[in-house]
C-alpha cells in the first residue's frame, strides 16, 4: 500500500509536469472510484480547470486547482497515478483518464479498487466525511518528540496499531511502522502509552529515518506501487524487517518473529526490540 514516501515521490515528480496545465477532457470509466461529488458534477467542475500545485497530506495526493478546490487521490492498496501520452497502450483496470491541455494524460489504474478520488474544497470534503482529520506530518519541523509523546500518551493499544492510526500521525502504514519500530528497538505490541522519554526520542528519530530513506529510494514497490512514470521504487531493497519473518535479524542474527497486530502482519525481533 502506498504510504507517505510513495505519495511524496508522486507529488514531487508530478508537480513540475502538472503545474499550469488545465483539464482538457475527463473520462470517468468506473464511477465507484469517485467518492465525491457525483460523476456529472465531477466532470463539470474539473473541465478546463488549471492545476496550481501538487502536494501531499498523509497518504493523500492533492492537486490544488484554481478557485481553491482540490482533486484528491488516495491510492488504497493498489492504485497507480501515472502521467503519459494518449498514444500509449491502455493498461487493464483503468478507471479515470484526464487529458491535459499540453497533450499529456493522467491515468488512474487500480486493480483492487480500494483507492478513491475526491474533488472539492477541503472544508467541503471534511464536511462530507470524505477526508478524515489527519494527525501531524512526521517530517514537518513542528513534529517534535514532545508532540509525538502527547499523541501517544495514555494509549493502551499496541504501538503498531497507534502508529497506523492516521489521526495520531499521518502517512504511516504497515511497512514503515515495522521498520521504524525496529530502528527504534521497540516492540510493536507494547502499549503505545508505555514509552518513556528515551524510547519516544528513538521512535521519533526512527520514523524520520525510515520515511526519509523511503523518499530517497523513490518509494517501496512490494506489489503494485509505481511512480508517475510507471517505474518501481527501490525501498524494498533496503527493508530491515518488513516481509522478512523467519529471516535473520539484521542486528542480532536470530530469526525475526511475526505477529498479527491491528489486523496486519507485523515483523519484529523478540531480542532486539523491547
Ligand atoms: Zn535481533
Amino acid at each position: 500500500m502506498p504510504e507517505l514516501p510513495e505519495v511524496e515521490t508522486l507529488a514531487r515528480d508530478l508537480a513540475p509536469r502538472l503545474v499550469g496545465r488545465s483539464m482538457a477532457a475527463v473520462q470517468l470509466r468506473r464511477s465507484s472510484v469517485l467518492r465525491y461529488p457525483d460523476p456529472e458534477a465531477f466532470a463539470a467542475r474539473l473541465l478546463g480547470r488549471r492545476i496550481e500545485g501538487v502536494g501531499r497530506r498523509g497518504k493523500y495526493l492533492l492537486h490544488r486547482l484554481e478557485g481553491g478546490e482540490l482533486l484528491v487521490l488516495h491510492l488504497g492498496m493498489s492504485g497507480q497515478w501515472r502521467w503519459g501520452l494518449p498514444s500509449e497502450p491502455e493498461p487493464t483496470h483503468l478507471h479515470l483518464v484526464l487529458d491535459l491541455d499540453d497533450g499529456g494524460q493522467l491515468r488512474y489504474r487500480d486493480p483492487r479498487r480500494f483507492g478513491r478520488v475526491l474533488l472539492g474544497t477541503e472544508a467541503e470534503l471534511v464536511a462530507a466525511r470524505c477526508l478524515p482529520r489527519l494527525g501531524p506530518e512526521p517530517l514537518d519541523p513542528t513534529f517534535t518528540p514532545a508532540l509525538l509523546q502527547r499523541r501517544l500518551a495514555g494509549r493502551r493499544a499496541p504501538l503498531k496499531a497507534v502508529l497506523l492510526d492516521q489521526r495520531v500521525v499521518a502517512g504511516i502504514g504497515n511497512i514503515y511502522a515495522d521498520e521504524a519500530c525496529f530502528v527504534a528497538r521497540l516492540r510493536p505490541d507494547r502499549a503505545a502509552g508505555s514509552l518513556g522519554r528515551a524510547a519516544i526520542a528513538r521512535l521519533h528519530a526512527g520514523l524520520r529515518q525510515v520515511l526519509e530513506a523511503g523518499i530517497r529510494s523513490r518509494g517501496t514497490s512490494i506489489a503494485d506501487y509505481r511512480d508517475a512514470w510507471g517505474e518501481i521504487g527501490h525501498g524494498q531493497e533496503r527493508l530491515l524487517v518488513y516481509g522478512r519473518a523467519g529471516e535473520p535479524c539484521p542486528r542480532c542474527g536470530r530469526p525475526l518473529a511475526s505477529q498479527r497486530l491491528a489486523g496486519r502482519t507485523t515483523v519484529f525481533c523478540r531480542f532486539c526490540q523491547r
